[in-house]
């Protein structure tokens, strides 16, 4: 497995950071998750402008242009030889002291690794997974905005651990008002009387690729797609709920909290959907070339 690592692509075995990497001592840094399916990358460029505007956010400046690092991110999928895979592409402060500062760090780290992924099994497609309400509650824009894909995802991980530990597919994380924010890595979506409906980011969600995909996509078919504000309430009593995100594609829930969804089944606005998003990820990218 090669890895591009600071403009070079290095032997894993030599893919190293410093352990004084800001990225690693503090959460300082900024990341996205990518898929290519069939030799082209999908929405690449969604994802490397959602990086720039992340880092933009605290204050990093990334070293390259967006299009070297678009390139960057083809040239790293080229050299392991894969067509179908995930990328993960991250740009860490850089090695500085032990203080917080990140004056001290004047090189940030870019790596990107190109690999394989299965999130969940293929049967949780076809049957649709369970969510639990996390009582970790997602971070106040007021402390750090949820908008920016940042390194520091502890607050995530406290949620997907109590969904783990409640035998949940994934867990439903709420923001300080109640009001539903989004899953732990996933976008969450209800759909009711044929509408489908959304938190909007203002609620704690991230700008997500696939969301957006899937406003495309709704759209296309004539369905009312929008952003509101939800409850739990909502998802229990909704007609369909799915979740979205570049590694979970898009996924039914047919569970929240050991209350059904409806008949608990994946339902037919999901099915087309996610029929649709499968065509789509496999007919449009950027070429590896
Ligand atoms: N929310 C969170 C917290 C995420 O980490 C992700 C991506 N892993 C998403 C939503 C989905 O975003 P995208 O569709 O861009 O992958």
């Amino acid at each position: 497995m090669k890895i591009y690592l600071n403009g070079k692509l290095v032997p894993k075995g030599q893919a190293a950071v410093s352990v004084f990497d800001h990225g690693l001592l503090y959460g300082d840094g900024v990341f996205e998750g990518i898929r290519f399916y069939a030799g082209r990358v999908f929405r690449l460029d969604d994802h490397v402008d959602r990086l720039y505007r992340s880092a933009r956010a605290i204050a990093l400046t990334i070293p390259m242009t967006p299009d070297e690092l678009s390139l960057a991110v083809l040239e790293t999928i080229r050299a392991n030889g894969l067509q179908d895979g995930y990328v993960r592409l991250v740009v860490t402060r850089g090695e500085g002291s032990l203080g917080l500062s990140p004056k001290s760090c004047p090189n940030p780290t870019v790596f990107i690794i190109a690999s394989t992924i299965t999130l969940y099994p293929d049967e949780m497609y076809q049957r649709g997974l369970k969510l639990v309400t996390c009582a970790t509650r997602r971070i106040a824009h007021g402390a750090l905005s949820p908008m920016v894909k940042s390194l520091n995802y502890l607050n995530n991980i406290m949620a997907k651990i109590e969904a783990e530990q409640a035998g949940a597919g994934e867990g439903l994380m709420l923001n300080e008002q109640g009001y539903v924010a989004e899953c732990t890595g996933d976008n969450v979506f209800v759909v009711r009387d044929g509408r489908i409906v959304t938190p909007p980011i203002a609620a704690g969600a991230l700008a997500g690729v696939t969301r957006a995909v899937v406003f495309e996509l709704a759209r296309s078919l004539g369905i009312d797609i929008r952003e509101e504000n939800i409850t739990r309430y909502d998802i229990y009593t909704a007609d369909e709920c799915f979740l979205t995100g570049t590694a979970a594609e898009i996924i039914p829930a047919v569970e929240l909290d050991a209350r059904l969804i409806h008949d608990g089944k994946p339902g037919p606005v999901t099915l087309r959907l996610t029929g649709l998003f499968r065509e789509l990820t496999r007919t449009t990218g950027t070429p590896i070339g």
